[in-house]
């Protein structure tokens, strides 16, 4: 993973010519007048910790697993939001950790946690280290040190119960190394966020997580079953049924949780067959509305594709429906992207790999396209399953190359219901024009309910001097819009420091004071990731 921007150092792409010049001619983007720092170069404080609470930490979990070198610091500073990007651009390291720590076991985690108790050491649960909300930047005021507590040796998948389709992982399993180690079983778990190729299991449970095909395999959150959590007050064990009416369900407790409470040492995930047929097609829409309103009709009515993703006017005409390229397209109206997974109508259709098990991926097509053909939508033809691939994931690394010209290019989300979207869309497009002057805002609706969707949105503006202030303030008056227009701060992203004060609101004082009291309870002295999530108790 690179240190400054995302993904494999490999894949990183230039800018165009011509896209350059667009991006001058219609938002005013300039060249930054200071290159990007190198690693070496990044500015990091002295190490807190003193050296016998160093040794102690290697006590627990050998010598080789405690990290202090400059890189290792450097390469666990925040998380991958585009501020946290630009300001390692910028050479600042100020939120490293103090050592990195890589715990080998459940026992090992428990008595780390008890040991940065003792000695007031802050603990941030490190998975893929791509939360975009400020989940890995702890508050080091009252620490005597920060660490991460970076799950990497939890690689293994523990069990698979084929009878009852639920698989045990350990939490710093990659997504792509889950699909791997299911694929022998033929199971897959279906969670392709566009982090795929680096986020952890542990991390989209602790965040909440939501991947591109969540209208046919859910959210990570719906997908969880069972959780092992090391907390500083003991272990916790939860979920001995798919569902119970023992009393409210702890797990929705520990999910998005976000490492405030414990360590998430083991999930036990709902898995489905993996698909043997796949099949993505374009339709077009009028417009936004048209669109929305045909996709809420596919989301109330079903069956429900695997993936369903409609943009925006905006995001049509840029081609990040087709997110390989930025050249404005000549299409008019609206895109969406309807994907089918599941098995052939051969007799065998017992199982579909996403929702609707046993319903042939024909048949399921057909129906969707008779809702959508009646909504007004108009079928542009398939997309083949290799450009869907190569597009789903390539839209972060397009940001680095953005960043890099002089633009900031950053998303936001967040969902509401179907009868306040129009007008959450509207805040929110709103806010962002008023305080970027004319910035490029392109949105999309790709999780959807019965009952609402989230909105996804992604701003590309030129960089003022101080771009981290800029998006701060763009930031701050979205979400503004998105608390005054009845929204959630966050449909998947998670709250971190950034969505903070937000959802505090969203709770009420009542429902903050639920969250002290749990965090008082089983993190006693406050060390498992300050000032993420909750405002500290006291
Ligand atoms: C380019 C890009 C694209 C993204 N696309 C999506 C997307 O499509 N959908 C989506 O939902 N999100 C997306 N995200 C956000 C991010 O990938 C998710 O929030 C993901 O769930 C984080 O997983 P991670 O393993 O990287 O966790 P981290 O970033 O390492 O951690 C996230 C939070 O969880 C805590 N944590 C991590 N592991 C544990 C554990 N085992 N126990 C307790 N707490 C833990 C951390 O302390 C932190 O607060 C994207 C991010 C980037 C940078």
């Amino acid at each position: 993973m690179s240190w400054s921007g995302w993904g494999d150092p490999a894949k990183s792409r230039e800018l165009p010519e011509q896209v350059r010049k667009l991006l001058h001619d219609f938002l005013g983007v300039r060249a930054p007048e200071a290159p990007a720092v190198t690693l070496e170069s990044v500015r990091l404080a002295p190490i807190a910790l003193a050296g016998p609470q160093v040794s102690a930490l290697a006590g627990v979990v050998g010598p080789d697993h405690v990290l202090t070198s400059h890189e290792a610091r450097v390469r666990h500073t925040r998380g991958k939001s585009t501020p946290d990007l630009l300001r390692m651009r910028a050479g600042d390291g100020s939120d490293a950790p103090d050592a990195v720590v890589l715990p080998g076991s459940h026992e090992e985690v428990a008595r780390l946690l008890e040991l940065c108790a003792r000695e007031r050491i802050a603990v941030v649960p490190f998975g893929g280290g791509t939360s975009v909300v400020g989940g890995l930047a702890a508050a080091r005021a009252g620490f005597t040190g920060v660490i991460a507590l970076d799950l990497a040796r939890f690689d293994r998948l523990l069990r698979v119960d084929a009878e009852s389709m639920v698989a045990e992982f350990e939490p710093g399993v990659r997504a792509p190394d889950a699909e791997r180690l299911l694929a022998p079983y033929g199971l897959t778990l279906g969670h392709f966020p566009q982090s795929f190729e680096y986020a952890t299991l542990g991390g989209f449970a602790a965040a909440r997580s939501s991947g591109q095909a969540s209208a046919g395999y859910d959210r990570f959150d719906d997908m969880v079953v069972g959780l092992t959590v090391a907390t500083p007050s003991g272990d916790l064990e939860l979920g001995r049924a798919p569902k119970s009416a023992a009393g409210p369900d702890l797990r929705q407790l520990l999910l998005g949780s976000e490492g405030v409470f414990g360590v998430i040492t083991a999930l036990r995930l709902r898995v489905r067959r993996a698909p043997a047929e796949r099949l993505y097609e374009r339709w077009r829409f009028a417009s936004f509305a048209a669109g929305r309103e045909a996709v809420r009709a596919i989301a109330q009515e079903g069956p429900l594709p695997a993936v369903l993703r409609l943009s925006d006017e905006n995001e049509t005409m840029i081609g990040l429906a087709k997110p390989e390229t930025i050249e404005p397209g000549g299409e008019a109206g609206c895109l969406a992207i309807v994907g089918y997974e599941g098995r052939p109508a051969t007799g065998r259709d017992v199982a579909d790999g996403s929702a609707g098990a046993g319903i042939p991926l024909s048949t399921r097509r057909d129906a969707v396209a008779a809702v959508l053909a009646r909504m007004g939508g108009e079928p542009v033809g398939e997309v083949s399953g290799e450009e869907w691939e190569r597009g789903r994931f390539s839209a972060p690394y397009l940001r680095d190359a953005l960043l890099a010209a002089g633009a900031t290019v950053e998303t936001l989300e967040t969902a509401g219901f179907w009868s306040d979207l129009p007008r959450l869309y509207d805040a929110v497009r709103l806010a962002l024009l008023g305080e970027l002057g004319s910035p490029l805002v392109m949105c999309h609706i790709s999780h959807v309910y019965e009952t609402g969707a989230s909105l996804y949105f992604t701003v590309v503006t030129a960089q003022e001097d101080d771009p981290v202030a800029q998006w701060e303030r763009a930031k701050a008056a979205a979400s503004t819009a998105i608390v005054e227009a009845g929204g959630t701060i966050t449909h998947h992203h998670g709250v971190g420091r950034d969505h903070r004060d937000a959802y505090a609101a969203e709770l009420g004082p009542a429902g903050v004071a639920i969250l002290q009291a749990v965090k008082s309870r089983l993190d006693p002295a406050g060390i498992l990731n300050p000032g993420v999530l909750i405002p500290r108790s006291g």
